[in-house]
């Protein structure tokens, strides 16, 4: 058996427009914290929800200390935030091309199981997931950006709360890390997981994501077949 660890943003699913999840997550650190810092200017690709956070709010003289002691409220406060501004109809996010029938035929082989490793907080991913229709994929517990700011340490918790719950020890190289930045193949690898890194992030060229030496890469999940003959040989 294998275990998939899927990244969601640019692996799974992308926003429509660059750059929106700044849409609601501004106002609610302009909320909470009385200024959103740098976030107007950042590129985040590949950092977890709370990464972004410390960065935005790093030159104010709101402290690390005093974001985790909101954090609680903070995720609340995002996810609502959220909810409302993708409820209005108008297309936020998109699936990225072939996900749904790659997630369903990895599903139904009864080689894998899928699980969410992501630097989205986990009522963020939650959220993500229900508007795309895509909740049902995920049967195994996951790791999520509000458990750490770290990518690297959340394939360990996700792989420890995946063995609970099977009640079987699986071996970190039965791990398969799927992701679209140099976050997702270093935190795989950094575990002891296979790594494929999907070729439909926005920030990062192929040379960049080759660089991280990923043990397969795919230009995109369209091709259900190819999907499934590169995640055989791992
Ligand atoms: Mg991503």
């Amino acid at each position: 058996m294998r275990i998939l660890l899927w990244d969601i943003d640019g692996t799974l699913m992308r926003s429509v427009r660059n750059g929106s999840y700044k849409d609601y997550t501004i106002p609610v650190l302009e909320e909470l914290f009385g200024t959103s810092g740098r976030l107007s200017d950042m590129r985040v690709s590949g950092m977890t929800d709370l990464q972004i956070v410390f960065e935005a709010l790093a030159e104010t003289e709101i402290s690390q200390d005093q974001v985790r002691a909101q954090i609680d409220r903070l995720c609340l406060r995002l996810t609502e935030e959220a909810r409302r501004v993708t409820a209005n109809g108008a297309p936020f996010f998109e699936l990225l091309p072939g996900v749904r029938e790659t997630l369903q035929a990895l599903h139904d082989h009864p080689r894998y199981r899928s699980a969410l490793l992501t630097g989205n907080i986990a009522t963020m991913a939650q959220l993500k997931m229900e508007l795309m229709g895509l909740d049902q994929f995920f049967t195994l517990p996951g790791a999520f950006g509000d458990e750490s700011h770290i990518r690297r340490d959340l394939p360990a918790l996700a792989a420890d709360r995946i063995r609970k719950h099977l009640q079987i020890e699986i071996p970190p190289e039965h791990f398969i890390v799927i992701g679209d930045t140099p976050n997702d193949i270093d935190c795989g690898r950094h575990f002891g997981a296979r790594t494929v890194a999907v070729g439909t992030g926005r920030f990062y060229s192929r040379e960049e994501i080759l660089a991280c030496e990923p043990d397969a890469v795919l230009p995109d999940l369209f091709d259900v077949d190819v999907v499934l003959r590169t995640l055989e040989r791992l």
